[in-house]
């Protein structure tokens, strides 16, 4: 009973499970290894509760152990190259200049694109520690449009905030939970752009999501754990641009006052469903046994959070074929970027390990000769690269498409924001880093051409404002993604188990 082996009712063609759990089992323990690396592991973030957009005394905030964050106190245990007191002397070098958006520049940067332009050459760009970001309160009070899908963590000397070791931290069960982590989330869906989406049991379009409301419930779907090859429908539609959603599911249910959505919204909320999807999975993977004090798998955990419900299991998977897509789309930019100004091999070392995941989270994989021929899959067949690719071109192409991509940024910088809102410092920690790594991976699939040579200029603005923070949360947020994978995985099999002892 765990998994219907038939294709997901939508209307969205897409990568099969299968694909994403065999592009899992490829790019995980390169995924392991390279987030040990110092480069990776360490993330300056600025925790504060006060960074929350609301004002929300009544509710406490989380004192178990398990909802702490160890920082790292000892600057020492910092690699030297990005410690503060190093920044300073960065500055000269790197590029930092963030550029206001103007409304031409969609409609410039969608006519660049299709040029084949001039080679970018080797113009490098700084993924480092920058100087001086501009502060959320930029973002925040002159509504400041940019490529920005994000507040990228400000790790410049004067920047507050404190590195942390992402594995000493690890995302797991914290005992957060009950009214206030509901409201962060229910906050969260009804940032969800249009009024459109969010979960059973809200008022859609209701504009002050915090104080609304009497928490969620769950769906009703039967259990559907997908068996391996079971079709996964979760690549955005081409043609047509609005669909009816499927009444049943969470966001069918939403449907009934919606009747319309277009692909953009449909991104929007998926993103924020696979998020919650991916957290539930950690907690659920490594959940405390109160009774033995160890962290232990917890098969019922799951299967209430995630695994009856086929949606949350549909989006979670197409957030992984989403930030892949990211990341492999550096394919292209890798040679062109420093992650160290001072230790060429450490450079080196870095931008080796890095093409290595590239190279692993797609089934397609490019040559640097093949650059500009973005046709030419060189380990898979071009039907499989059809398949597991997203078509990002598809979104934000219509004329209302391309007026929502504004909008579309805010909202998505907006549920970074609320991040803060979050009442343990554990779970904020990573829930601030991974709106981050999903703000990363919009930025790099709707801002950037595909090759530096389609649109130097371009390029060079958006890799110019491209922060160590980004990278870093990116890769991150793809492991998270990668881990929770793992996690169904595991879960299934238990489940299969247990059928067959029975
Ligand atoms: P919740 O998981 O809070 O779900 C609330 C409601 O949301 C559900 O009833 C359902 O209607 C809806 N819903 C659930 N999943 C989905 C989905 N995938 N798609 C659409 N709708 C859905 N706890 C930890 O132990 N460790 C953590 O690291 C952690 N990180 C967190 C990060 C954030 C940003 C937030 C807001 C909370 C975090 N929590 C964490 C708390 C955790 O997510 C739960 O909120 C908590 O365990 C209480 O769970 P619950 O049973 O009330 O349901």
């Amino acid at each position: 009973p765990i998994a219907s082996d038939s294709p997901v009712k939508d209307t969205l063609g897409g990568a099969t499970y299968q694909q994403v759990e065999d592009t899992n089992f490829r790019l995980r323990p390169v995924l392991k290894e390279l987030t040990k690396t110092d480069y990776f592991k360490y993330y300056k973030v600025d925790l504060s509760p006060e960074l929350c957009p609301f004002n929300d005394d009544e509710l406490g905030m989380c004192g178990n152990r398990a909802c702490a964050v160890d920082v790292i106190d000892d600057e020492s245990e910092v690699p030297e190259f990005w410690r503060s007191q190093y920044l300073g002397k960065l500055a000269k070098d790197s590029v930092t200049t963030d550029r206001l958006w103007s409304p031409d520049d969609d409609a410039v940067a969608s006519k660049l694109c299709r040029a084949n332009g001039v080679s970018v050459g080797h113009e490098y760009y700084n993924v480092l520690p920058s100087p001086s970001p501009p502060s959320k309160d930029d973002y925040l009070d002159s509504e400041l449009e940019d490529t920005n899908y994000c507040y990228p963590e400000d790790e410049s000397l004067s920047g507050p905030g404190t590195y942390v070791s992402l594995p000493d931290n690890p995302e797991r069960f914290t005992g957060y939970g009950g009214p206030h982590a509901n409201k962060v989330w229910r906050a969260v869906y009804q940032e969800n752009c249009f009024g459109y989406f969010g979960d059973s049991n809200q008022d859609s379009g209701t504009s002050n999501a915090v104080s609304s409301g009497d928490g969620f419930s769950a769906g009703q779907l039967q259990p559907s754990l997908p068996a391996a090859g079971s079709l996964l429908s979760s690549v955005l539609m081409d043609s047509n641009r609005y669909e009816r959603q499927e009444v049943g599911g969470e966001s069918g249910r939403q449907a009934l006052n919606a009747e319309k959505q277009c692909v953009e919204q449909r991104l929007f909320y998926r993103i924020l469903s696979g998020l919650q999807s991916s957290v539930s999975s950690h907690l659920c993977y490594e959940y405390l046994n109160q009774t033995t004090g160890e962290w232990v798998p917890n098969l019922d955990c799951f299967m209430s959070r995630v695994g009856n419900h086929q949606e949350r299991l549909e989006n979670l998977y197409f957030n992984y074929a989403l930030v892949s897509r990211a990341v492999s789309k550096l394919r292209n930019y890798i040679d062109d970027l420093h992650f160290n100004n001072q230790d060429a091999s450490a450079d080196q070392a870095t931008r080796r390990q890095l093409l290595r995941l590239i190279k692993s989270s797609s089934p397609v994989t490019y040559s640097r000769a093949q650059a500009n021929d973005t046709n030419t899959p060189t380990s898979a067949s071009s039907s499989q690269q059809k398949l597991l690719l997203f078509n990002e071109t598809a979104i934000f192409s219509s004329p209302e498409g391309r007026a929502l991509k504004s909008e579309f940024r805010k909202r998505v910088r907006n549920v970074s924001a609320l991040m803060s809102c979050v009442g343990c410092d554990r779970c904020r920690l990573w829930g601030k880093l991974q709106t981050a790594g999903y703000g990363t991976a919009l930025k790099l699939l709707f801002e950037l051409p595909e090759n530096p040579a389609d649109d130097p200029e371009l390029c060079s603005t958006v890799m110019s404002t491209f922060r160590r923070s980004e990278l870093v949360a990116l890769i991150n947020t793809l492991d998270r993604l990668s881990k929770s994978i793992e996690a169904v995985t595991y879960f299934r099999n238990e489940l299969q188990s247990q059928a067959v002892e029975a």
